[in-house]
């Protein structure tokens, strides 16, 4: 382990963002819990996220099962497909993802068994037992996408029969890794935040927005170039190294959200899959990699063309139609289908991994700097994503400044701030406490306070301070809430 991971692990865990579960019981490897202030921070981001996808690009949520039956899985690929290889130590019994090993076991230096296919869908069983296994198999959802596409006959009806259009959902996947050993970055159950943008074929080429993102320039690795390439949308587009314009647009707008929510786009690129990694439903995937500097590039958002697969899949399993009838004249643009009337719609996927963004967002804004002789560890992170948006702070713990500084904490949260109360401790000890878990503002009532009705603000990262009026603090506060959807 570095020593960062160890740093923002630990942190992560004293002060309440994230532990293993179970704890009491040993824990089991691939599970976390979110503690409070994880959980303030989490929400933010899928909060923010959901702006961005609904009031940002029109798409509506919806909410899905996460428990599946056979029939999709066996349409989706997913049974059949959804695969690691796995070995496993002839000595010790160890099991690893054949990938992620060399000739010798990792642990005990025993020799490794020939490689095996292993399932990564957890599988249950609905009801009682039944020799149905259409209806009785179940598995839990590997990604969320599947509940849009199943639905996809009622979404069309919803939109009146119009594309393209899109729809987002958030919530628990489950994939049982064979052996994760990386923390947050690879668990068995967690979150993904997806957006499913339902497009007829002939008119990925052009996306009605595309003029908003173009010269939005990003760092390109290619599958067919050995190194990476700077460049705009616009260009990649026109020189075909992205392929259309409908993934060049979404590719653009995952690194608006990364960047707005504070990754730093120093440490983020777009990898496109090489042909043998490409996922079994995929025409073209691009992964926002970000650069951890414990796990170098890791995967946090995948972008794919999922072409028709899905929707063909499921149209004939469930013998349920869901292509469209095309007007000739748009089928006259058709390489494929031009003699069709009637084509499949196609898929961009964005597919967030929320835990991991949440890991990327810790080690990156996690700092640790000597203060005055002092170890002062701080989260440098955005104002809008930070668990604790103010925190307020009486000099002493002594009255009157108590009291007056727990009106100010009322006051605060009645205008929809999310205040900290603290009187415990030293101020400077209760400042670093604040910038440990990111809250950008401390608010301090001081004697001053008790003559003129003004505190003083300090800023996080500067440790800079400001004298302001207590009637004007809500409004001066103002930016914790600022949205970014736009
Ligand atoms: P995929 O469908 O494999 O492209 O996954 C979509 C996103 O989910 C990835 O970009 C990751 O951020 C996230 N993800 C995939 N597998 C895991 C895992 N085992 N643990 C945590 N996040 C994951």
């Amino acid at each position: 382990m570095s020593k960062k991971e160890e740093d923002v692990m630990e942190l992560a865990r004293r002060r309440g963002f994230i532990w293993a579960a179970f704890e009491i019981y040993g824990g089991a490897s691939g599970f976390f819990d979110y503690g409070p202030l994880g959980t303030a921070l989490k929400k933010k981001i899928e909060t923010l996220w959901r702006e961005f996808y609904t009031l940002g690009e029109g798409f509506y949520e919806i909410e899905t099962t996460t428990l599946g039956i056979r029939p999709i899985f066996e349409a989706s690929g997913h049974l059949e497909c959804f695969m690691d290889k796995m070995v496993e130590c002839k000595s010790c019994r160890g099991l690893f993802r054949a990938d992620h090993v060399g000739e010798r076991c990792p642990d005990c230096g025993g020799e490794l068994s020939g490689p095996q296919d292993f399932n990564l869908m957890f599988k249950t069983r609905i009801g009682a037992v039944s020799d149905d296994k259409a209806r009785s198999e179940a598995f839990l959802r590997p990604e969320t996408a599947q509940g849009m596409f199943v639905n996809f006959p009622r979404l069309l009806r919803f939109h009146r029969n119009k594309l393209p259009f899109g729809i987002i959902q958030v919530g628990r996947a489950y994939r049982n890794e064979i052996s994760p050993r990386q923390g947050i970055i690879r668990l068995r159950e967690f979150t993904l935040a997806e957006a499913e943008v339902f497009v007829l074929p002939h008119e990925k080429s052009k996306h009605p927005r595309f003029h908003e993102v173009e010269s939005v320039t990003m760092r390109l690795k290619p599958n067919y170039m050995d190194e990476e390439l700077e460049t705009t949308v616009k260009d990649a587009v026109e020189r075909k190294i992205i392929t259309h314009e409908y993934l060049g647009y979404h590719m653009a707008r995952v690194q608006q959200f990364l960047e707005k929510i504070g990754i730093p786009l120093a440490k983020l690129r777009f990898r496109q899959h090489e042909r043998d990694e490409m996922a079994h439903y995929a025409e073209d995937c691009w992964d926002a990699e970000f650069l951890s500097e414990r796990f170098g590039w890791v995967e946090i958002v995948g972008v794919a063309d999922r072409g028709d697969y899905d929707l063909r899949a499921h149209s004939l399993k469930a013998k349920a139609d869901m292509s469209i009838p095309v007007t000739a004249s748009k089928s006259e643009k058709m390489e494929e289908e031009s003699r069709s009337l009637s084509v499949f719609p196609h898929v961009i996927e964005p597919s967030y991994g929320i835990d991991r963004i949440i890991y990327a967002l810790l080690e990156s804004s996690f700092h640790k700097e000597e203060v005055r002789g002092e170890v002062r560890r701080v989260l440098r992170l955005k104002t809008h994503v930070a668990p604790v948006e103010v925190a307020v702070l009486p000099l002493l713990n002594r009255e009157p400044l108590v009291n007056k500084a727990r009106e100010v904490f009322q006051m605060l949260r009645r205008h929809r701030i999310f205040a900290e109360f603290d009187a415990s401790g030293s101020i400077g000890r209760r400042y670093r406490r604040q910038d440990e878990i990111g809250t950008p503002f401390c608010i301090t009532i001081d004697y001053e306070t008790l003559e003129n009705d003004t505190v003083t603000i300090r800023d996080r990262d500067s440790m800079k301070q400001v004298r302001v009026s207590i009637s004007e603090l809500p409004a001066k506060l103002s930016c914790v809430c600022e949205s970014i959807f736009a």
